[in-house]
């Protein structure tokens, strides 16, 4: 988990710096809450835990920060669920089991999901770059009420 963090951070530099997004204490600082992140976590929640660490940072500056975050590819959107917008700073190749009672969004690793064909009929719409499969139910939690 350890050389995982510091690779995270070795990519979150090398991508600021290709982009020319310089590097200040508050960016470092919401990439740190993001890697941490396991839970899908909307602009509001990250910045409710930045904001602990520094109290004088707005929602506005973590809002930005999340979406020019987004268009460098250090983390990416959850797909349109139609609430607020979530951010995913799991870039490893994985799909979703999305409760539909509570919203939490869980991560899974399946191989056959990955290998799955594209059909024709997407091939003649446009190029497929990210393949997900998202699984909708009802969570054990939510389920045990
Ligand atoms: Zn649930
Ligand atoms: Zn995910």
């Amino acid at each position: 988990m350890k050389i995982e963090h510091e690779a995270l951070k070795r990519m979150f530099y090398d991508k600021c710096a290709e982009n020319g997004l310089k590097i200040t204490p508050q960016r470092s600082l919401i990439f740190d809450e993001l890697s941490k992140a396991t839970d899908h976590p909307t602009a509001d929640a990250i910045y409710q835990r930045v904001r602990k660490r520094l109290s004088n940072i707005s929602f506005d500056t973590v809002y930005r920060t999340l979406l020019s975050f987004t268009e460098i590819g250090i983390i990416s959107l959850v797909e349109g669920t139609g609430e607020q917008k979530r951010f995913e700073p799991n870039l490893h190749r994985h799909h979703h089991f999305r409760c539909i009672k509570c919203y939490t969004i869980f991560d899974f690793e399946h191989d056959a999901y990955d290998n799955i064909a594209v059909p024709d009929a997407v091939q003649k719409q446009g190029v497929v770059i990210n393949k997900r499969v998202v699984l909708e139910g009802i969570c054990s939690k939510c389920k045990g009420k």
